[in-house]
């Protein structure tokens, strides 16, 4: 897969892409990603990308030719013929529709993928229309920059490519996970390192030494019962989410044991 990122700093990518699973699927050839200086799609002496905006108020926006000089010059279609089942341009913006795992999932089905970074005060919105397939925000909150946003994206889409991970069940068996209806078949297995999944957040984790600082790692997981094991790990993750993301819960499919085990916990606090 290819992600082509504009941004007015390209050199902030060079760090996060050089390190662990990004790096390693490069250096495979799973994917390329490539860095745009939008400064070099600029035509004027001081290479200007901002002007001030219309209407008055505070702050410069990014001017629109060098943003759509920059994605014509990466041989995507013209929105009006893109094909974005295979190929999509993407502005990140604090206005967009929130990033989620599932959203990575969608996106992670593309051969190709633009992603364009704001700053200052955002982006000429002509942009958005005459480039883009989705705004997305990578959450509720303001950042100087889409650059982060972008680099976020590519992470999250890229590890679950196929052979970018060692494990290709890691990016199944874990938080936001998909259904565990679709793994039915192990439901006899071996516990898996991340039963957490299917709309829940994923169970907490130990591992050696068995004591550290008076704790003990819970003894279950010591012993060789698979199926005690399960439901711990099942447990763990449903008192996770209802305590940190009770939200997820009303999303996620729960059997009658894990509907029981709740109302306990509830009538408990
Ligand atoms: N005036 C805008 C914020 C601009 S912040 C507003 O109130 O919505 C500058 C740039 O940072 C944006 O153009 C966008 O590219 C990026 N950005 C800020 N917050 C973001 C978020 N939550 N997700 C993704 N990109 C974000």
């Amino acid at each position: 897969m290819r992600f082509d990122i504009i941004t007015i700093f390209p050199e902030l990518f060079s760090g996060i892409f050089s390190h662990g699973v990004v790096k390693r699927a490069i250096a495979k050839g799973l994917v390329d990603v490539r860095t745009h200086d939008l400064r070099e799609f600029t035509h004027d002496r001081h290479r200007t990308v901002d002007d001030r905006p219309f209407g008055g108020g505070e702050g410069m926006v990014l001017k629109p030719e060098p943003l759509m000089e920059a994605v014509e010059s990466l041989g995507v279609a013209a929105k009006t013929e893109r094909d974005t089942e295979r190929e999509q341009v993407i502005l990140l913006s604090a206005q967009g529709a929130r990033f989620t795992q599932s959203a990575a999932r969608e996106l992670a089905r593309l051969d190709r993928l633009v992603l364009l970074c704001g700053r200052y005060e955002g982006v000429d919105e002509r942009i958005n229309q005459l480039a883009c397939d989705q705004e997305l925000s990578i959450g509720d909150y303001v950042l100087s920059g889409g650059e982060l946003g972008a680099a976020v994206i590519v992470d999250a889409t890229m590890r679950l490519l196929p052979g970018v991970l060692g494990n290709e069940d890691s990016s199944a068996y874990e938080s936001f996970g998909q259904a565990d209806g679709e793994f039915a078949a192990d439901a006899d297995g071996p516990p898996r390192s991340t039963y957490g999944a299917g709309g829940l957040l994923d169970y907490p984790h130990y591992t050696r030494p068995a004591e550290f600082r008076g704790l003990a790692v819970p003894e279950v997981l010591a012993g060789g019962d698979h199926a005690a094991i399960r439901r711990w790990r099942r447990e763990r993750a449903l008192e996770k989410t209802l305590r940190n993301r009770p939200d997820l819960l009303e999303k996620t499919e729960l059997t009658e044991a894990d509907k029981k085990y709740l109302a306990g916990l509830k009538s408990a606090l």
